[in-house]
C-alpha cells in the first residue's frame, strides 16, 4: 500500500514528508487508516539518537488511533470501520513465557517496537504512526471503546499504559500517597489514573508554574522540587513516586520524600542514573524500580479503564506540518499535556 508519513533522514534532523509502502496484508494482519497519533518524548529521544544509532529514514509515533480499512482472512476479531489502536509494539515471538502472560514488552526474544526495528518476517524496518496508514498483526491491535473520544484517546496507548501499569503493580489505591515527578505527557496521565484509583496525588514539578493544571487534573497539590524548604517539609510523605523526567537527573533529590517502605519507579529518560546515596535507601527500606510500557492485555485494560472512569488525556491537536515546532516545545516550554497529530492534515501526494 502506498502511503505517506513524516520521517527524519538523520539523527536530530527535522521531520519531512516521506512517501513509502506499507506491506501487503498477511493473513493475520489488520490495515488501519491512522486518524490521530500522540507525540511521545520517546519519539524525540529515539530520532535524536539519544538511545543509539537508528535506521533512517525513520518515521516515529507509537500512540496510534484509527479505523480498520481491511483485514486478512484469518482475522475475525476486527471488522472494517471499527475504531482501533496500536501502541509501542507491533510484534513479539508469541512463544515464550512472557508472551504467554501477555507481557510482550518483556518478550524473551525481544519485542518488535512500532518503529525502528526489523520486521520479524521480512527484516524491513518498522515505521511508526506519524503516517497515514499502518499494517499490524492482529495480536497487537486493540479495540477503542465507543465511548472514548477518538480524537483524544491516542495518548492512552503509551502515556496511559506506561503509567497505569506501575500504579497497578504497586497497588496504588484508596489513600495511597502518590507523587508524580514531571507534569508532561506521562505525568498528566499518571495523575488522572492515580486519582481514579483513589490515591492522594501530588505533582512534583520544577516550579509552581503548573499548579493550576495539576489541580485541574485532580491532584491534591503541587510540590516544587526547587523549593528546598518545601521539599524538606515533604520528607517521608509518599508511599509511591512515579518519575517521568526525560533527562538525566539526581534521584537523591526525590528519595527522601519516600516514607518507610516507599518505592520510586522510574519510567523516564532511559539512560544512566546519577550516583545514589545508600543510607537513605537502607534506613527507609526504599525501593527504586523501573517499568516498561505494558502488555497488550493491559493496554486493552487501560483503554477500558479510561472509558469506565471517563478519563481522557488533555490533548493539543496539531497538524502534521507543525510537528517540528511541537518537538521543540517539548524540550523548551514543557507543556502539561500531550500534542496529538491530526492525520487528516496529511495528504497522499
Ligand atoms: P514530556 O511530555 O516531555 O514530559 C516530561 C516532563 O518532565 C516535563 O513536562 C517536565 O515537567 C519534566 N522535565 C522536563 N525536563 C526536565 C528537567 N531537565 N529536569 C527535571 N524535569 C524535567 O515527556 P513524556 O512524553 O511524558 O516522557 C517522559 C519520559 O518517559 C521520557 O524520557 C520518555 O522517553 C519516557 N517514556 C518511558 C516509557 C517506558 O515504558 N518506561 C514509555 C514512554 C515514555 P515539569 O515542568 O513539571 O518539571
Ligand atoms: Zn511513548
Amino acid at each position: 500500500m502506498k502511503t505517506i508519513g513524516y520521517a527524519a533522514h538523520s539523527a536530530g534532523a527535522d521531520l519531512v514528508p516521506y512517501n513509502f509502502d506499507r506491506r501487503d496484508l498477511r493473513p493475520n494482519d489488520v490495515a488501519i487508516e491512522i486518524l490521530y497519533c500522540g507525540v511521545c518524548h520517546s519519539d524525540l529521544h529515539t530520532l535524536h539518537g539519544d538511545w543509539g544509532p537508528q535506521p533512517y529514514p525513520l518515521i516515529p509515533g507509537h500512540e496510534i488511533v484509527g479505523r480498520v480499512m481491511e483485514v486478512g482472512p484469518q482475522v475475525t476479531e476486527f471488522k472494517v470501520g471499527q475504531n482501533v489502536a496500536v501502541g509501542c509494539m507491533v510484534d513479539s515471538c508469541q512463544d515464550c513465557d512472557q508472551c504467554a502472560k501477555s507481557e510482550e514488552q518483556y518478550c524473551r526474544n525481544g519485542m518488535t517496537p512500532t518503529y525502528g526495528a526489523p520486521d520479524r518476517i521480512t527484516g524491513e524496518i518498522t515505521q511508526g504512526g506519524y503516517s497515514k496508514n499502518i499494517v499490524v498483526r492482529k495480536e497487537f491491535v486493540v479495540n477503542v471503546p465507543d465511548s472514548l473520544d477518538l480524537s483524544k484517546a491516542a495518548p492512552i496507548l503509551c502515556a496511559g499504559i506506561t503509567t497505569y501499569v506501575p500504579l497497578k503493580r504497586w497497588n496504588v489505591g484508596k489513600e495511597t500517597r502518590v507523587g508524580v515527578i514531571g507534569l508532561g505527557g506521562l505525568g498528566h496521565m499518571a495523575v488522572k489514573l492515580a486519582v481514579a484509583m483513589g490515591a492522594e496525588v501530588t505533582v512534583i514539578s520544577r516550579s509552581m508554574k503548573k499548579e493550576t493544571e495539576a489541580k485541574e487534573l485532580g491532584a491534591n497539590g503541587i510540590l516544587s522540587s526547587s523549593d528546598a524548604a518545601a521539599m524538606k517539609k515533604a520528607a517521608s510523605s509518599f508511599d509511591f513516586i512515579l518519575d517521568t523526567v526525560p533527562v538525566k537527573h539526581d534521584f537523591n533529590t526525590y528519595l527522601p520524600l519516600l516514607d518507610v517502605d516507599g518505592s520510586l519507579v522510574v519510567v523516564g529518560q532511559v539512560g544512566p542514573m546519577e550516583e545514589i546515596m545508600t543510607p537513605g535507601l537502607i534506613f527507609g527500606r526504599h525501593r527504586i524500580a523501573g517499568s516498561l510500557i505494558g502488555g497488550i492485555k493491559e493496554t486493552q485494560e487501560v483503554l477500558d479503564f479510561c472509558a469506565q472512569h471517563n478519563i481522557l488525556p488533555v490533548c493539543e491537536m496539531i497538524p502534521m506540518e507543525k510537528i517540528n515546532q511541537a518537538w521543540k516545545e517539548l524540550t523548551t516550554s514543557n507543556p502539561a499535556h500531550r500534542y496529538v497529530i491530526d492525520m487528516s492534515s496529511l495528504r497522499l501526494e
